[in-house]
């Protein structure tokens, strides 16, 4: 293509030799399976290898709150379709023509796969330095597990580097008035949503199988696609949500702020708490919980713009009291890990007493595996069997066979992006190793952190047990359902007649 040829006429020639469906393949492309290894496919690793096997591309509402295109680096090599379609089971799972809204679930596995960088998460990296700037507010920030052992890739350290407490030191740093830590909001999501796993399971069977709702890419497949398993999503809100309702409730009374005057800021390795953060429905006493959420990759930016080297940022403690985590809370990050964390105070609320070593350690969960099945006998309860599901292609599958012919299962955990959080659409992109081992050396930190943590389960967090003490009460009380609980939105009718 001569540089001087307009975008619009290269679209033009390329539709014009049919480029839906086109394949020139290109040298070193033949024969590999589409995507391969690394954030650059592997077709495109080679010297001098240039992506010619034309294939169009996802189309991006610029309503769409979590990712946007530069038109000019699009290079409709196809990978955004790739992800979308075969990676998260959405592209081409509608019928054209469009009908209200573009599909889109906000995961952002389409950023992590285009190789021209074409495709970038919608940045609020001003959004949130105005606020900095702004001495009429009062700026607090939450990380989630998953930033805490992928932020050190973008400063040279190798992945699976643990660097949490540097993270705070790095956010106190640049100026934020609260640093807290979600996994202390997972220990409370563990809270509410293993009451509620217990209580669906003793007196509510039709709310059986109990469907995980702490990701909003998944939440919004599931009202896009399911609407008819609405009423099985558990209906906690995300660690992320809970806690930017507890910050401007608990934490504003408890601190005399004013809660119009916080900002809540959240780090997350995802594109679609981007879109969470919008959502209507998460918002109470006509505040909305969060206000901006900031990707893995723009934090690294912000901080580098603050001159902050993490390298040589101090460890430092989170801010109490909002600040305590256990392991529990910590592998939140890693597919299977909301389940392991659930069943083991599931455990503890129906036998009084913490879960033996086995379901401490719960292999059958663990791992990159599409779907894992498992059996957790609790005394009292009996067996409860259960599935954990990443990547929404395959989530697909499973409830295509639930709608069949039933569930087998009581409890089923979905992640959107494969590997869970840890390989989410805002989390740094490497050029270096394959996709996969990165994931493996994000997860296995994460099960460090969990096994190296004073107290595993939830139950045990005394910050948690003190907010209980002093504002909520007990899980699932009408406080608990005010601010941490939410409702759902059938969107089938957006995309089908
Ligand atoms: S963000 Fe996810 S759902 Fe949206 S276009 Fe990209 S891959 Fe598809
Ligand atoms: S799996 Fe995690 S990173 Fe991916 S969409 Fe869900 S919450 Fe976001």
């Amino acid at each position: 293509m001569s540089r001087k040829m307009s975008r619009r006429k290269f679209l033009k020639v390329v539709a014009g030799s049919g480029v839906l469906g086109f394949g020139v393949m290109a040298t070193g492309c033949k024969g590999k399976s589409p995507g391969g290894k690394g954030w650059i496919p592997d077709q495109y690793q080679g010297k001098g290898d240039f992506p010619v096997n034309l294939k169009g591309r996802v189309a991006i509402s610029k309503h769409n709150p979590s990712i946007e295109r530069d038109d000019e680096k699009c290079i409709l090599c196809g990978q955004c379709v790739e992800a979308c379609k075969n990676v998260m089971g959405v592209y081409g799972n509608y019928p054209l023509p469009l009908k209200k809204e573009i599909a889109c679930v906000n995961c952002g596995q389409c950023v992590m796969w285009c190789p021209s960088g074409a495709i970038t998460e919608k940045r609020n990296i001003k959004d949130v330095l105005a606020a900095l700037d702004d001495e009429d507010k009062y700026v607090v920030v939450q990380t989630a597990p998953a930033t805490k052992v992928s932020l050190g890739e973008e400063f040279g350290m190798p992945p699976g580097t643990s660097v949490g407490k540097k993270m705070a030191g790095a956010l106190k740093e640049a100026g934020f008035d609260g640093v807290f830590d979600t996994c202390f909001a997972a220990d409370l999501t563990i809270m509410e949503e293993a009451s509620e796993f217990v209580h669906r399971l003793t007196s509510k069977k039709d709310e059986i199988p109990h469907l995980t709702s702490c990701c909003p890419g998944w939440v919004k497949y599931c009202e896009y696609f399911y609407p008819e398993l609405m009423h099985n999503l558990s209906t906690c809100k995300s660690p992320q949500n809970m806690l930017g309702a507890t910050i401007k409730s608990y934490y504003a009374n408890k601190m005399g702020i004013d809660p119009k005057k916080i900002v809540n800021v959240s780090i997350m390795p995802c594109t679609a708490k981007k879109f969470e953060v919008r959502r209507k429905e998460l918002q109470a006493d006509e505040l909305r919980d969060m206000d901006y959420s900031l990707t893995t990759r723009e934090l690294a930016v912000l901080l580098k713009h603050k001159g902050i080297d993490l390298n040589k940022v101090p460890d430092t403690e989170y801010d109490s009291i909002l600040g305590e985590s256990t392991g529990a809370g910590r592998i939140f990050g890693a597919t299977g890990g909301v389940t392991e964390a659930a069943v083991r105070t599931a455990y503890y609320l129906a036998t009084g007493a913490n879960p033996p070593a086995d379901l401490l350690d719960w292999k059958p969960v663990r791992g990159m595996t599409a779907v894992k099945e498992a059996t957790a006998t609790i005394p009292g309860v009996g067996a409860v069997n259960i599935a954990v599901c990443h990547g929404l292609a395959n989530a697909k599958t499973l409830l295509d066979g639930i709608k069949a012919n039933g569930s087998k299962w009581q409890f089923i955990e979905f992640m959107a992006c494969p590997g869970g959080c840890i390989g989410g659409g805002g989390q740094p992109k490497s050029q270096v190793a394959s996709q996969n081992d990165i994931k493996l050396k994000r997860i296995a930190a994460i099960y460090r952190e969990d096994t190296g943590a004073v107290k595993r389960c939830s139950h045990d967090n005394a910050e948690i047990q003190a907010i209980y003490k002093e504002f909520f009460g007990k899980p699932l009380s009408e406080k608990a359902e005010k601010y941490l609980h939410t409702t759902f939105v059938n969107r089938h009718d957006r995309l089908f007649d």
